[in-house]
Order: C-alpha cells, then sequence, then structure tokens
C-alpha cells in the first residue's frame, strides 16, 4: 500500500518546505521537492500543512471519578482526537490501593483493545508505593510503559506522602522511567473545602476559590525539590499558574531537568467562566482550576521560551447532564474534567500561531515533537522523516470553523468554547499510513490504533 502526499508544505518543530511524501504502508519512507513514483492514493496536499500527527500525552479515556466515568471511551475519544489532529495518546491507568500495577495495565489495556482508532500508551498512577510496586514498576518500563503519574493531591484517594514520592523518583533513576507530578497540595486544599462548605459557599466557583496558584506553586516547587534531591528529571503535569511556572523556570535557569505542561484551556479560559450564571461554572471544574486572565500571557511566554515544553488536553469530559449535576449543591462532588482532545490543535495554532505567540515549528514541537520525546515516542512519533511512522495531519491554515458541542465528535453535552471561532482545521489524518479521517470524514476503524512500546530515558 503506498500513499503519496503532492504538493504540501512539510512542517516539523525544525523546518519548513514544499514536498511531497510517500508513505509504504505504515512509515514514511521518501520525502522530496517532487515524487513521480506510482501510488495506490494520492493525496493533494496543495495550499495545507503536512504536519507530524499531534500527540496528547494527557487523557483520560473511560475514567472512573467520583462515582461516575468520563463520557469518552476509547473509541469516541480516539475518534475525536483523530478529528482534531492527533494521531497518538497516552492515557493514565490507575493503580487503587491493595491492588498490583499489572492489574491495572490489564484493566486499562482492555478498555482501549478493539476500541482505540489511533495507537495509545499508558502512564501508570501509582496510589501505593511499597516493595512489591517499586519492582513493578522495573519490570513496566522494560516492557514500554515508561512514565508514572503521582497525586500531591486527592488525599485519601490519590494522594502519596512525600516519602513515596521520593523513593519513586529514586527507582526512576535507575530504571529509566519518568515520574509524572500532579502537583497541588491537597491536605491544603482540603481543609479550604471543608471550610467553604461549612460556611455554605456551594457554587462551582468555589471549587477554583479553594485551591489557590500557591497551593500549586507549593507543590510543584516540592515535586522540583525532591527530583533534585533524587537526581532525576520530574514532569509537571497541566501547570495552570504563573507561580508554579515561576517554580519551573527558577529550576530550569539552574539546569535542572524539570519539564511541565500547560493545556488550552489554561491558555484560553478564566476565572472568569466560574462566574456563569446558574450552574454553567461547573464546565469548567478541573484540577487545577483555571486562573485569572493575567495568567494566560505568562503561560504563552512560558511556551515561548520553552520553560514549558509541551501542550497536552488533560481530556477527561463530563456531561452536564447527570454528572456534573452530581455536585448541584456541593462544589466538592462535581466530576473534576473537561472535554479537549479534539480542540487542541486548532485552538494552539489559532491563538499561538496567528496570534503571534509561537512559530509554526513551535507550535509543532509542543504538540508532537516534545511530547514524542520526552515520553519514549521520539522518532518513531513526532516528526515527518524517512523512517517515521506516517502519521500525519494534512491541517489547513485558512480554513475557519466556529467550536461547538453540536458538531464536535466528544460524547459529552458541552463545549467550554462553544461559539469560538477559529482558523486552521484539520483536513485529512493518517495513523501509521492508514487514512483515518479524510477532508473531514471519518473513514478509520474502531481497534486499529495498536498499544505503544515507549522507550524509557537512556
Ligand atoms: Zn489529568
Amino acid at each position: 500500500m503506498k500513499t503519496l502526499i503532492k504538493n504540501g508544505t512539510i512542517v516539523t518543530a525544525a523546518d519548513q518546505y514544499a514536498g511531497d511524501v510517500l508513505v509504504e504502508d505504515e512509515k514514511i519512507t521518501v520525502i522530496g521537492t517532487t515524487l513521480d513514483m506510482q501510488a495506490d492514493h494520492v493525496i493533494d496536499a496543495s495550499g495545507k500543512y503536512v504536519l507530524p500527527g499531534g500527540i496528547d500525552v494527557h487523557t483520560h479515556l473511560d475514567m472512573p471519578f467520583g462515582g461516575t466515568t468520563s463520557a469518552d471511551d476509547f473509541e469516541s475519544g480516539t475518534k475525536a482526537a483523530a478529528f482534531g489532529g492527533t494521531t497518538s495518546v497516552v492515557d493514565f491507568a490507575i493503580q487503587y490501593r491493595g491492588q498490583t500495577l499489572h492489574h491495572a495495565w490489564e484493566t486499562w489495556l482492555k478498555k482501549a483493545e478493539g476500541k482505540a482508532v489511533i495507537d495509545y500508551g499508558f502512564h501508570m498512577i501509582i496510589t501505593e508505593l511499597n516493595d512489591q510496586v517499586e519492582l513493578e514498576m522495573d519490570a513496566l518500563v522494560g516492557q514500554g510503559l515508561t512514565s508514572f503519574k503521582l497525586f500531591m493531591a486527592y488525599p485519601g484517594v490519590f494522594m502519596l506522602d512525600d516519602a513515596s514520592i521520593f523513593k519513586a523518583l529514586l527507582r526512576t533513576g535507575r530504571n529509566g522511567g519518568t515520574i509524572c507530578m500532579h502537583a497541588e497540595n491537597g491536605g491544603v486544599i482540603d481543609v479550604l473545602v471543608q471550610r467553604a462548605l461549612a460556611e455554605g459557599k456551594t457554587a462551582p466557583k468555589y471549587h477554583a476559590l479553594t485551591r489557590p496558584a500557591r497551593a500549586e506553586a507549593e507543590a510543584t516547587h516540592r515535586a522540583i525539590a525532591l527530583s533534585e534531591m533524587a537526581d532525576v528529571p520530574v514532569y509537571i503535569v497541566h501547570l495552570s499558574a504563573a507561580e508554579a511556572l515561576e517554580m519551573v523556570t527558577e529550576a530550569r535557569d539552574r539546569g535542572l531537568p524539570a519539564h511541565a505542561e500547560t493545556c488550552p484551556q489554561y491558555l484560553f479560559l478564566s476565572y472568569d467562566n466560574y462566574e456563569e450564571p446558574g450552574f454553567g461554572g461547573a464546565k469548567y471544574v478541573m484540577s487545577p482550576p483555571l486562573r485569572g486572565k493575567a495568567t494566560q500571557d505568562q503561560l504563552w511566554r512560558g511556551l515561548a521560551y520553552n520553560d514549558l515544553q509541551v501542550i497536552s488536553t488533560d481530556h477527561c469530559p463530563f456531561c452536564m447532564k447527570e454528572q456534573k449535576e452530581l455536585g448541584v449543591n456541593d462544589f466538592s462532588k462535581i466530576p473534576n474534567g473537561a472535554p479537549g482532545i479534539e480542540t487542541r490543535m486548532s485552538l494552539v495554532y489559532d491563538g499561538g500561531v496567528r496570534a503571534g505567540r509561537i512559530s509554526l515549528n513551535r507550535f509543532v514541537e509542543l504538540t508532537s515533537t516534545s511530547p514524542a520525546k520526552i515520553f519514549g515516542l521520539f522518532p518513531r512519533k513526532g516528526t515527518i522523516a524517512p523512517g517515521s511512522d506516517a502519521d500525519i495531519v494534512i491541517f489547513d491554515p485558512n480554513r475557519t470553523m466556529t467550536l461547538a458541542a453540536s458538531t464536535l465528535h466528544m460524547k459529552v453535552d458541552y463545549n467550554p468554547y462553544e461559539g469560538r471561532q477559529v482558523t486552521g482545521a484539520t483536513d485529512t489524518v493518517l495513523s501509521r499510513g492508514r487514512l483515518v479521517i479524510e477532508n473531514g470524514v471519518f473513514v478509520g476503524r474502531a481497534g486499529a490504533g495498536s498499544f505503544l512500546k515507549r522507550a524509557g530515558r537512556v
């Protein structure tokens, strides 16, 4: 099976040039200014960008949370991802207390197998660490599950103490894994939540008001300090506060391997959204919460100057009806999360590249190349090069669309960006050489995606 992509502008994290791309079976085999090979299928990419497929390293598909389950499973979620120009996701498997990591991995593999339309990997959430679990961490790294997520928030559910976090960090120094950290001071937040509820403050906005930026900054600083003492890298997930970014910047200025991602919601939405009338603020209940509008500029600067290396989505959709509504009388019972897997590339292109905040190459780097490098997928994924997987997005930089829950493909009854116009949209998507989206129409197949065995740090 040969596919020839003609007349496009090929864009990677480093380059931008007019050229053709030949795909044979699952791989890119030839790139040239004018290719005239015979092919089974020719795609005309005139006037379009030919980009490496997006890589979203923070999604929660089919995830149980607070007595309900995130609204997208691996079929609807990866389909929506593909519509939006993403060809790989790294989701989170959860070890619940008393369970083995292996059990968690098997459970999440079953959720994805036969459903995912694009490739997928997992980070392993560790909620209980003991000698046996440390041995399992080593085994998982060897099997291609090379990153672990730890929580400094949600005491009694997910939170680990500092000693366990430190032990896990030390372990990755030996086994080549990477620790991802949810950095919020869960103890402080719990006290603030209980106090607010006792005062009768139950509206959605109190979710944000009980999770101060300093609680995120403190935990970010502590995560970096623990990793510095363990002499290993650390990756801060979904950084939202300028105060937390300062901690990462300070560490990187000292030469520490501190990495962090942010998400489109923190770049395009703000605390003001919690003030929407009625229960509307619940749409934006996520952790960490949206911050003041001024934070957006600081995050964009962090992205432009590489203090932030990745834009992921933390896609974790819950419908307003019956799901977010669980917290109608108590903000602490609103399931945490929002949809975003489908809108990331267009939002960041429109608000980042078109708005002059980041270059086109940096856009590719933040959404594909850099996550591939940090999480052991490069150069198989994350670039357009001979030998790389043919995960390719034909992206129209001039097409304008209006974001709306009714036309997007995520299985959730609202969209946080409802009515927002964005210019820059995904037309056609190949995943390992197979067409998944063709001119905006889904032509893929559930189950075509494979588990991604990722490399550890070397
Ligand atoms: Zn998350």
